[in-house]
């Protein structure tokens, strides 16, 4: 099935609601990282230049609906955005019943989160949503997961609803990577638990050819197969799950295990750093990250590769002394010639410490929306652009 594109629309003179992902940290009515916004502009300027009336709706926080709190206003965005744009941006405080403004002109509405009934994807208040706009753009990939308000309701009842060149650009990466993906297929599924990731695990075992698993993760599948993990953050209730994952079967993925670790003696920054044999780990050890050798054999794996998927840092990055695994894997992604697509909050910010965002094929924008979408899920809000590129009579 396939959306209608914003690209495809004349939007000349036509009001335009666009749903993006602004939601950005801000420290002191300051945005400290604007990747997202930066993400957005293309799409906003492509919209200003057809001379549309541009809405931008998003959230920021998690608020409490019907309680508008400073702290959660989307007003640092918009001072932000004016300076991107070079062109004033207003923020818009109570838009849901009329918005003023004029084709070429753009506004902000306030966070979309302060209003009952967003999350509930209540049907008066999409209807409302739907009411301010000749065409609505759904351009937020991260939020295209939950079928909420701004994000699903709004594309039922607009008169067109079309997906984002962002949103388009996603869906384009990802379903390269996922629908026939050039072999071999190599995941690499790091982070902190087997519980959160369990679905992505399970649905990749079955389409991957070799299942690359670290931090937490890896130490469950570590204890799974008999080895001491000491106090290392590890999952004891999940190891027969991990145990029926690693059992290779037909048609399933092969999961390397780490042949040896990198522990400490606590959970510290300044730590030291101790490599280690994979069964030499002590009763005091904490796993922290995978050892040389491991991460060596990884990146011959990765070397090799026509497709990688990558989600979750393969060990804690954030203290140096614990880095390398990620930095090795990281690098060797982004010297291989595979098609490569990274997603997931921690995984992004690990891809900037070690500087290779500009040699992976895609970096997703979503962190769950990227994992439901890669265990092949179906995001509502892109069903819902589907349906409505489909003639009413065939729905
Ligand atoms: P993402 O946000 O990319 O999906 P996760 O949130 O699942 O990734 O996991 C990232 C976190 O996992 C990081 O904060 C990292 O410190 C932690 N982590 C990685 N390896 C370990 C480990 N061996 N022990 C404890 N925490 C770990
Ligand atoms: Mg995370």
């Amino acid at each position: 099935m396939s959306v209608i594109k914003m690209t495809d629309i004349n939007l000349s003179g036509k009001r335009v609601l666009i749903r993006e992902d602004l939601n950005v940290p801000v420290a002191d009515g300051v945005v400290t990282s604007d990747a997202r916004i930066r993400a957005a502009l293309p799409t906003i300027k492509a919209a200003l230049a057809a001379n549309a009336a541009v809405m931008l709706v998003s959230h920021l926080g998690r608020p409490t609906e019907g309680q508008p709190e400073e702290k959660f206003s989307l007003r640092p965005v918009a001072d932000h955005l004016s300076t991107l744009l070079g062109q004033n941006v207003a923020l818009i405080d109570n838009w849901i019943d009329g918005v003023d403004v004029e084709p070429g002109a753009v506004v902000l509405l306030e966070n979309v989160r302060f209003l009952t009934g967003e999350k509930a994807c209540d049907e008066a208040l999409a209807r409302k949503m739907a009411a301010l706009c000749d065409v609505f753009v759904m351009d937020a990939f991260g939020t295209a997961h939950r079928a909420q308000a701004s994000t699903y309701g709004v594309a039922e009842f607009a008169p067109i609803a079309c997906a984002g060149p962002l949103l388009a650009r996603e869906l384009d990466a990802l379903g390269k990577a996922m629908t026939n993906p050039a072999r071999p297929f190599v995941a690499i599924v790091g982070g902190s638990k087997v519980s959160t990731k369990l679905t992505v695990l399970d649905a990749l075992a079955g389409i991957v050819d070799s299942l690359i698993v670290g931090g937490g993760i890896a130490n469950t599948f570590i204890a799974a197969a008999g080895h001491n993990v000491g106090k290392s953050l590890h999952e004891p209730d999940m190891l027969d799950i991990a145990i029926n994952l690693a059992a290779a079967g037909e048609g399933r993925a092969d999961i390397p295990l780490p042949v040896d670790v990198v522990v400490a003696g606590e959970f510290s920054a300044d730590a030291a750093p101790i490599t280690k044999s994979v069964d030499a780990v002590t009763d005091d050890d904490l796993i922290l990250d995978i050892g040389p050798e491991t991460a060596e054999r990884f990146a011959e794996i990765l070397a090799s590769a026509g497709t990688i998927i990558w989600n979750g840092p393969v060990g804690v990055f954030e203290f140096d002394a614990f880095g390398d695994g990620t930095k090795i894997l990281a690098e060797a992604i982004a010297d291989s010639d595979a098609f490569s697509v990274a997603g997931g909050g921690d995984t992004l910010a690990a891809i900037d410490k070690y500087g290779v965002a500009d040699r992976i094929s895609y970096i997703s924008t979503g962190g769950g929306a990227f994992l439901e979408f890669v265990e092949g899920k179906e995001l509502p809000a892109v069903a819902m652009l589907e349906r409505r590129a489909t003639p009413e009579t065939a729905r």
